[in-house]
Formats: structure tokens, C-alpha cells, sequence
């Protein structure tokens, strides 16, 4: 019995281990087999398409819009003459960004003032310089001070409104002055957030003051990522240009080429955005055809600009007077008096912060304007 029990133990133990020699075999094969399939595929394509691949969205995901990113940019000095004398040959980009967009070469800066910060503050909040709800910057430097000192309230921005409701922000300029803007909405000097989810004081999430080159890498990157839903850009050089050697002159059209290539590198990114993409072009104040200040607000070829969008949320490319007949297309300076409504550079904000779908800034004189359609 212990024999037989021996007998059949070591039977069993004998089979046993031939099974297990079988299944270490069979196992090694299927390691080897998928080493060598692996390999085969990296070699075939590397990396292994698997790591790239996006995960599958649930199909209640596909039935959501994806959310929109805006970009506005300021041309510095942008004289819309200067665009039709390079035209599309020279100046391709911002030529197709006029046509195929909605646009208009004959929109206005602020009605009280052609220089640099005043039309900025107002391009990012909305507001005129002067009355009840004015930014009040008629200054034009720097003055190491903040929108909500200098005006005694808060002076809330388009970077408020998209923070506050917890979409991500970025500020790009080529200028030192508009330091004055980033302090004015930092950590230290933001409200508090008192929208929903608090997204923090801090207003804008990235920033830099460079050249264009770096700040044009770092806001196509932003686009590219698709990470970022509201991005300001601010190109300098057609405005040195025009200061050195006379607004329309030769340097300028120069600087001008070189301010189209910039657009060049953006528009790229908008046009293969996944997500729905805007480009607002727009200007701080125009100069004078061969002079080199543009600072009197009497002159026409100081406060005439291009605002031109283009991208997804246009429907209906064309003159954008034509698609809004309430506003008033100026035959001269400004528009006449009682229907004061031409589009001007500060209906940035408040067109930006309807194509991200969220409500326009509270208290802005351009919220009391016809809103501007793009469809
Ligand atoms: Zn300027």
C-alpha cells in the first residue's frame, strides 16, 4: 500500500511535472511569440501606434461641442492703408484673414484717445478711458500702479471673466508698459473669484513680455496644446517702425511683411485647431502717412483700424458693417454723434467673451452697443 501509495505518488509527481514542463513551454512560446510580434510592430511602426492612440470618447462625449478657443492680437500702428499697399502678395496671411473672415478696414480705436495702454486697457475690458464706467488710463506708460488704484473700483478684464468661470488665460506683448495690465490682474491685485469654483485672484495663468518671435512660439504652442482658451498677443514692430522712419513708409511695410509672417504662424495653429478656433485682428490707433507720431485723436489716419475675425466662429465671412447693420459705418473720424456705434478696437473683449460663450463684462460701455454678429 505505501509502495503502491509511493508508486502512484511518484506517478503523479512524474505527471505532474510534465505538465507543468508542458504549460512552461507553452508559455515560453507565447513570450517569445509576442516578443518577436512586438518587435515586429516596433520595428514596423515606431512607437507602437497603440500609445499614440486617443482614447475612445463615449458617444454621450461626441454629442458635446468641444469648447472654443478665441486668440485676439493687436497690431501695433496697424494702418489698414499699409495692408492694401503690400496686398495679398506680400502680406498673404492678414490679405486672406480680411477676405475670408468677417472684417472691416474702417472700425475705430477709442473714442478718446490713438495711443498705446489707453486702447489696450480698452481692447481687454471693454471699456472707454473717460466717463462713469471708464478704465481711465489716459496714460501711456507704465506707472507702477494697477487699473482698480488708479480708477479707485475694480477694473475687471475679458481675463476675469474667462477665469473666474475656469477657463485658462495667456497674455503675450512685446512692450514694457503693459506690465501695468499683468500687475493690474495678478495674484496680488486680482479680485477674488466669487464665480462658481474659485479659480484664484491670479487672472492670467501664462504670460510673457518678449520679442515676437518668442512670444508667437509660445502662443501657437498654447493653441497647439489646446489647453488654453483665451489667448491675448500683442505685435510691436509695425509701430516701432512707424515711429522711426514714418507710418506707410518702407520700413513699415517691411515690419509689416514680418507682422504677417507672425500672423502666419497663429493662423496655422487656428486653422488645425481640433477644438473650434477664433482669431480676432485687431489695432491699437493707425499713423499718419509719413509721420512718425499718432498720437492726435483729431486725425483720421490715427483712429481708423482693421478689426477683422476669422476662424470658426464666423459663418458668414464678408464686411462686417454689412452683417451689422447697427452699427454705423464712420465716413469720417468717428461716426456722427447720436449713433455713436462704430465697431471699435474695445468690442474685442466683449465679442471674444461671446464667442467663448460667457456673458459680456458688466458695466463696459461697448455691452450697451449692438453686440457684434458674426452669422
Ligand atoms: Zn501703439
Amino acid at each position: 500500500m505505501g509502495h503502491n501509495g509511493a508508486v502512484t505518488r511518484s506517478d503523479a509527481n512524474t505527471s505532474s511535472r510534465r505538465r507543468w514542463i508542458a504549460l512552461g513551454a507553452f508559455f515560453l512560446v507565447l513570450v517569445v511569440a509576442g516578443g518577436l510580434a512586438f518587435g515586429w510592430n516596433a520595428w514596423r511602426q515606431a512607437p507602437p501606434a497603440v500609445v499614440d492612440q486617443p482614447i475612445a470618447s463615449p458617444p454621450t462625449a461626441t454629442a458635446t461641442p468641444k469648447a472654443p478657443i478665441v486668440v485676439i492680437v493687436s497690431i501695433d500702428g496697424f494702418n489698414p492703408e499699409g495692408l492694401a499697399l503690400l496686398g495679398k502678395a506680400s502680406a498673404p496671411h492678414l490679405t486672406q484673414i480680411a477676405q475670408r473672415g468677417a472684417s472691416t478696414m474702417n472700425a475705430r480705436t477709442s473714442r478718446d484717445s490713438t495711443k498705446t495702454l489707453p486702447n489696450h486697457t480698452g481692447m481687454l475690458t471693454g471699456r472707454e478711458i473717460n466717463g462713469a464706467h471708464g478704465h481711465g488710463v489716459d496714460f501711456n506708460d507704465d506707472n507702477g500702479s494697477t487699473l482698480a488704484a488708479d480708477t479707485g473700483t475694480y477694473v475687471p478684464g475679458i481675463f476675469d471673466v474667462a477665469h473666474d468661470r475656469g477657463l485658462r488665460t495667456a497674455f503675450f506683448a512685446e512692450k514694457d508698459k503693459f506690465t501695468y495690465l499683468l500687475r493690474s490682474w495678478d495674484s496680488v491685485h486680482g479680485a477674488a473669484d466669487t464665480t462658481g469654483d474659485d479659480n484664484g485672484a491670479d487672472k492670467i495663468d501664462h504670460w510673457n513680455i518678449a520679442d515676437a518671435a518668442q512670444i508667437v512660439s509660445e502662443a501657437t504652442s498654447l493653441i497647439e496644446a489646446q489647453h488654453t482658451d483665451v489667448i491675448f498677443v500683442h505685435l510691436a514692430s509695425a509701430d516701432r517702425a512707424g515711429h522711426a522712419h514714418g507710418w506707410l513708409s518702407d520700413a513699415y511695410l517691411t515690419a509689416l511683411v514680418s507682422v504677417d509672417d507672425s500672423i502666419g504662424a497663429i493662423r496655422t495653429a487656428i486653422d488645425t485647431s481640433e477644438r473650434p478656433a477664433t482669431l480676432i485682428v485687431t489695432s491699437d490707433h493707425g499713423g499718419p502717412h509719413g509721420n512718425t507720431i499718432h498720437s492726435d485723436s483729431t486725425q483720421l489716419a490715427n483712429v481708423r483700424i482693421p478689426f477683422m475675425v476669422y476662424g470658426d466662429a464666423v459663418a458668414k465671412p464678408g464686411d462686417l458693417y454689412e452683417l451689422n447693420p447697427a452699427r454705423t459705418n464712420p465716413t469720417n473720424r468717428l461716426a456722427d454723434g447720436t449713433r455713436d456705434h462704430p465697431i471699435r478696437n474695445i468690442d474685442a473683449t466683449n465679442t471674444a467673451l461671446g464667442i467663448l460663450g460667457l456673458v459680456p463684462i458688466s458695466g463696459a460701455v461697448s455691452t450697451t452697443w449692438p453686440p457684434i454678429q458674426l452669422r
